[in-house]
């Protein structure tokens, strides 16, 4: 009796030493892409745009230990590499070519996670202010049409509640449960009616830069640029930003997802210009398809045409989200890689020739 009891006690001390072991991995795991600065959290706990720090002063954000050095090979760093910038339409019932159904948007995210990207905003894009940990790939969500489950309210025990079915309620709550995942994404939408809730439009909008999402230009009425004159395109992308400053007084847009993806063969005035006394300056400009978008560090990138990976697993013909995340994981030297230092741009000796030294700016590059 005494034996078996004291046989159960060891038993048991063995499971929790095993158990303990299991968590203590698991828990490593969890905690970053690569630890080997310790200092993976607080870089993309906070919620980009929620402060405003100029690229390259990276060393007061990270103070480095001397003593530690980053082992850029064993983590794979690759700041040549390509960057993933996911369009999203319509998160609803039932999944089809241009909707994602909230459980599939939920498993895009943790698939994302779990494969070790980071949410950084089209702002930090354009900047080339990539704060993602070591070890880590930034990626950048898009959404495009203000369609009604990208940002709902549903009325629950008498309030209004954000539905934790649409793309911001399921974001959210996704960034509580994983604070170093980030929170961003930009909503391309046109007027009259985004997001299809007229009467809280101006709360979400503010709602949406409040939370560190940005509002990019998908022109006025979704005209498709291709097909109107210089004029009419002017009146369409500036009476969107005209519209969305009446909202948002003084918001900058600086992103442009074209519908359709089509665009006219003079693109002078789709980057910049004005119309009856509003101005706009689209920095970036996305396409439909097909692929991840170059580093912002190398020759190829071009703000004026970003790529995007279309987030669905229905009619992308092997260029999906699921697709290029075997492809970039296949194909490491494709992939864009953190040092987990924004000052500094590190690349493989081999990719150094890509990249571009006028968009370095401040960035020291480190080729290794
Ligand atoms: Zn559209």
């Amino acid at each position: 009796m005494y034996y078996r009891s004291q046989s159960r006690w060891q038993k048991n001390r063995f499971q929790a030493a095993l158990l303990a072991l299991a968590l203590l991995l698991a828990a490593t795991l969890l905690v970053s892409c690569s630890n080997s600065e310790g200092n993976t959290e607080g870089n993309t706990a906070v919620p980009p745009g929620g402060e405003d720090e100029e690229p390259g002063n990276g060393e007061q954000e990270n103070p480095e230990d001397p003593g530690e050095e980053i082992d850029y090979q064993a983590l794979g760093v690759n700041e040549a590499g390509r960057i993933m910038i996911l369009m999203y339409h319509e998160i609803g019932e039932p999944e089809d070519v241009w909707c994602r159904t909230p459980d599939n948007f939920r498993k895009d995210l943790e698939t994302l996670y779990e494969a070790g990207y980071r949410l950084i905003s089209m702002s930090d894009l354009l900047d080339g202010h990539i704060d993602v940990p070591a070890g880590c790939s930034p990626v950048v969500l898009t959404f495009d049409d203000g369609n009604a489950g990208q940002f709902r309210y549903i009325e629950k025990d008498g309030r209004q509640v954000i539905d934790p079915d649409c793309a911001v309620g399921i974001l959210e709550e996704f960034y509580a449960a994983h604070p170093d995942f980030g929170l961003a994404a930009t909503f391309y939408i046109y007027y009259d009616n985004p997001f299809r809730q007229q009467e809280n439009i101006q709360h979400k909008l503010e709602y949406l830069v409040e939370k560190g999402f940005e509002i990019g230009n998908h022109c006025y009425t979704h005209g498709i640029l291709s097909r109107l004159s210089p004029e009419d395109a002017r009146r369409e992308l500036a009476l969107h930003v005209k519209r969305t400053k009446e909202y948002l007084p003084g918001y900058t847009v600086r992103s442009l997802a074209l519908p359709k993806g089509e665009y006219p063969k003079d693109m002078s005035y789709v980057i910049e210009g004005s119309y009856e006394g509003t101005a706009y300056h689209n920095e970036g400009i996305l396409l439909v398809g097909a692929e991840p978008a170059p580093s912002p560090f190398t020759v190829k990138y071009d703000p004026a045409a970003l790529p995007r990976v279309r987030a669905s697993e229905t009619g992308v013909e092997g260029y999906g989200l699921y697709d290029w995340l075997e492809r970039l994981s296949n194909n490491p030297e494709l992939r864009y890689v953190s040092d987990g230092d924004p000052a500094t741009v590190v690349v493989p000796e081999e990719m150094a020739e890509q990249i571009d030294r006028l968009r370095l700016g401040n960035r020291t590059l480190i080729p290794y």
